[in-house]
């Protein structure tokens, strides 16, 4: 495959520094990729810009048929894109041709939604004017992704952004450009007109300040940590940018007296442990009331028991690596400090190197208290506290009591309670008894510190479309 920058239909960037991608598996070095910096993200902007004339223009059906090429020819290579993120990425085989699916799921619901851009008329103040309201494209968009989801929080930026009419330009993480480079080569192979995706690898502060800077970058989209957030919205105000940003999250997951606790199990396994643990919306605490907690955690202790952890291509793997050495410390930081505060392991704790991989074995801790950093910090791995508490409001509040505002989860068989919880929780996605709510039509996004905007859905493609209002006399 492609492992070179991409812009305006051409692969470039040979003469470049390159740097190393690397199997947290194994430690080996799989590729290595152009070191891009100011001048390709500048070349970028001038394609992106030039090609918007002309995709901006074509009918919402002719995009969407580019779209569902592209849509195409990502589902014929569900499998190969899915051995590059796992050994580029660490998680398991099936949990990454499940993600592929996952991110060409908003390629193909997008390449529907272009076709529903809907304006408006508005009874007008005087019989001889019209109001007439259109959308229109907001002009070449910047989306800069993290390395957890290598497939999906592109596509649920690009698909979106085509689809409105915009035209992308696209930084991988330094982690994770193979996957995102074999994106670019589906779309160029689907026809995608020259410019109207460009996808760069290199030195984020380059990139990242080359586009904040640019006038004609209408849009900046990112996933990341919330500290870079906040540095690409200060500065989008420079040029006053659209900005959506999905930042961190603190999820809790609180578990009612009356609800099924064998679901609530099955439901904090899949959302507690997919990817390690490095996901935005995973679990970060539990709560538990008083009355079952014992009885949770030993089933939820023997569910722990049967998890496997290894390399993602091993057959029957549920747990993969950590991306690299710093998130393996911040794991032991978290638990050492818990431990220090008077939590206890229940199963788990430890971390160990297996072919120069580094594991963290997935861990619960019993006995949590909200003066842990656990229960404050994101974690992103695999590491379970649980605390205890007594009534609904005293949960809500505690759940509350955070600067994030992502996702949450709430398990109860009692619908009043559970709808009057959910309600109550400052957060932009609740599940209720459910761990994994993530779909493409539907909008994922946080409140607080977690967040601006939402992607997916019919709400997410208002990100990239501005709102024009066309007063005629008649
Ligand atoms: P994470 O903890 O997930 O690595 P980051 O916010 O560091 O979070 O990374 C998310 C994305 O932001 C990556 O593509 C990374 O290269 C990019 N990034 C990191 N620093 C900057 C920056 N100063 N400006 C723009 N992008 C950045």
């Amino acid at each position: 495959m492609n492992q070179k920058i991409y812009i305006n239909n051409h692969w470039q960037g040979e003469e470049l520094e390159h740097f190393d991608v690397v199997n947290p598996a194994t430690k080996e070095v799989i590729a290595t990729v152009p070191n891009g910096g100011r001048n390709e993200a500048e070349q970028a902007v001038e394609a992106a810009h030039a090609a918007f004339e002309t995709w901006s223009v074509l009918t919402a059906q002719e995009r969407s048929q580019f779209l569902a090429k592209w849509h195409q020819l990502i589902e014929e290579n569900k499998e190969k894109i899915g051995k590059i993120m796992t050994m580029e990425q660490g998680k398991p085989l099936n949990e990454a041709i499940g993600e592929v699916g996952y991110a060409n799921g908003f390629i193909s619901w997008y390449a529907e939604e272009a076709k529903r851009i809907y304006g408006e008329t508005i009874p007008a103040s005087h019989t001889n004017k019209r109001i007439f309201v259109q959308k229109q494209p907001v002009g070449v968009v910047a989306a800069i992704t993290p390395w957890n989801f290598p497939a999906a929080m592109i596509t649920r930026k690009v698909a979106p952004a085509l689809a409105a009419g915009c035209t992308a330009v696209i930084k991988p993480a330094e982690e994770t450009p193979l996957t995102a480079l074999k994106l670019a080569e589906l779309a160029e192979e689907a026809g995608i007109p020259a410019g109207v995706v460009n996808f760069i690898t290199g030195n984020p502060q380059e990139i990242g300040d080359t586009w904040i800077e640019a006038e004609r970058v209408r849009k900046i989209t990112f996933t990341g940590s919330t500290e870079v957030g906040k540095q690409l919205m200060k500065g989008a105000a420079e040029t006053v940018k659209k900005v959506s940003l999905e930042l961190g999250g603190h999820a809790p997951f609180i578990v009612m007296e009356d609800a099924d606790l064998d679901k609530a199990v099955e439901q904090l396994i899949g959302s507690k442990f997919r990817n390690s643990g490095q996901t935005c919306i995973c679990t970060n605490r539990v709560y538990v009331q008083a009355s079952v907690l014992e009885t949770f955690s030993e089933k939820f202790k023997a569910a722990v028991a049967n998890i496997k952890t290894g390399n993602g291509l091993e057959e029957n793997v549920d747990l993969g690596p950590l991306i690299n050495k710093q998130a393996i410390e911040k794991v032991q930081n978290h638990l050492d400090d818990a431990a220090a505060k008077g939590g206890e392991v229940l199963i788990g704790g430890n971390s160990f190197v297996e072919n120069e991989g580094q594991y963290f074995e997935p861990t619960i801790i019993s006995g949590a208290t909200d003066n842990m950093l656990c229960m404050n910090e994101e974690t992103f791995g695999p590491v379970a506290p649980i605390a205890s508490f007594q009534t609904e409001e005293e949960v809500i509040q505690r759940a509350n009591n955070s600067p994030y505002g992502l996702a949450a989860y709430v398990f109860s068989e009692n619908i009043g309670k559970a709808v009057r919880v959910s309600e109550g929780l400052e957060y932009g996605i609740v599940g209720v008894n459910d761990g994994l709510p993530s779909v493409p039509q539907a909008p994922f996004g946080g409140m607080k510190e977690s967040g601006l905007g939402r992607e997916g859905g019919h709400h997410g493609i208002e990100e990239y479309l501005e709102v024009k209002y066309i007063s005629i006399g008649v």
